[in-house]
């Protein structure tokens, strides 16, 4: 029997925006429906919108839902930059900014850094804490989803276990969504430009370089939060370079924005970051060049074997990186076009990531918002109302 909740879903969707839209479609008695739509109108959670075309008589009114009914702050934490936000219930950015920021600083520093933007944020939009519905925040490393508790994450010293959602557990009585950066970013340029593809990878080559994997249309974690690492795949192309991990021949190791930029150094150009390597690119250094599409193509040879493994519809490549990603692009689909099967690769679209260095505060709004809009917590939240 439909609740509250999954009401709101569908009007959310506008597969339902009628009280008698609703009836026919959950099978509900229409005082159950008039019932429960009460419920979220008295929440704030819809609003009535005026009348529908009109079929003779009265108009029925139509219920949207109410996406100013909170707000959202998200982050997506990047090794030595930040970006932060407050969102609508829409996903629309009220507000926004991004800074550099070392996450090597641990968890207390960075986190009270975050507080203080979240504070910022909320003066800045005019709206108080008691308006956050949700915290989404995405993190460089392997994230335990269910607790928001990162995972032996190698570049976050200090981090290991930290109780995210608990440091802000005394200023908001909002959850808290923590998951890893590429993750978020999957799942925001998923439901921006990809929403009807149900199997999609989104690679980020910045720095280093990791994959996040959505699976009928749901961010596919893994068993322990480390799905999609594909930086420490072992990439054909080089037996002597050793990676941080400790392995040689890491596909981070060859073809990630650090590697580059040390290659690009040893060769007499300025560069100490994958940003430089993007600005060599634009200059036309043909060192850049060379480099970004043969890494390219290296990165396409391991993408190869997800593609037939995975058999995705859209791949999309972002990241620092990917900024360059007229060259970057020609080497990925080189190298994956030359080594998977031709069933996987029908149909198969490689496209760069559209929403750029935003797809991550994109998503971490989105995995927020689901969250705290999702039936369940909708009716829980009735409940105690
Ligand atoms: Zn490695």
């Amino acid at each position: 029997m439909s609740t509250a909740g999954e009401l709101l879903s569908l009007i959310r969707d506008g597969a339902a925006v009628t009280r008698a839209d609703l009836a026919r479609h959950t099978g509900l008695a229409r005082s159950t429906v008039a019932q429960r739509v009460e419920a979220l109108l008295a929440s704030d959670l819809i609003l009535e919108a005026g009348g529908s075309e009109s079929t003779g008589g009265r108009p029925p009114t139509v219920l949207a839902f109410n996406h100013q009914a909170g707000v959202v702050l998200v982050a997506d934490l990047g090794a030595t930059h930040a970006r932060v936000a407050i969102s609508d219930l829409a996903g629309t950015p009220l507000a926004e900014h991004a800074g550099d920021l070392d996450i090597g600083l641990g968890p207390d520093e960075v986190l009270t850094w975050l507080s203080a933007r979240f504070d910022e944020l909320l003066k800045e939009s005019a709206k108080t804490a008691v308006d956050v519905r949700g915290i989404g925040i995405g993190i460089p490393g392997p994230v335990e989803f269910a607790t928001g508790r990162p995972v032996n994450p190698p570049i976050m010293p200090g981090w290991d276990g930290f109780d995210i959602p608990g440091w802000f557990a005394s200023d908001y009585s909002a959850p808290v969504l923590v998951d890893n950066d590429v993750n978020i970013m999957a799942r925001g340029e998923h439901w921006v430009h990809w929403r009807d593809t149900a199997h999609l990878l989104l690679v980020k080559v910045g720095t280093g370089i990791g994959c996040g994997i959505v699976a009928e249309g749901q961010i596919h974690r893994g068993a322990r939060g480390a799905a999609g690492d594909i930086g420490h795949i072992r990439a054909t192309a080089s037996e002597d370079v050793v990676c941080r991990c400790g392995n040689i021949g890491c596909l981070e190791a060859v073809a990630g924005g650090r590697a580059l930029a040390t290659r690009l150094a040893e060769s007499g150009a300025e560069a100490s970051n994958s940003r430089d390597v993007v600005r060599l690119v634009r200059e036309g250094n043909a060192d850049a060049l060379r480099m970004v599409r043969d890494a390219g193509r290296t990165l396409g040879e391991v993408l190869a074997g997800t593609v037939n493994f995975f058999n995705p519809a859209v791949i999309v490549v972002g990241g620092d990186i990917a900024e360059a990603h007229a060259e970057l692009l020609a080497g990925v689909r080189e190298g994956i076009f030359s080594r998977s099967l031709p069933l996987a690769t029908r149909d198969l679209r490689i496209v760069p990531c559209r929403l750029g260095d935003r797809a991550g505060v994109t998503g971490a709004a989105i995995t927020a918002i689901e969250h705290v809009l999702s039936p369940a917590a909708v009716d829980r939240g009735l409940q105690a109302a």
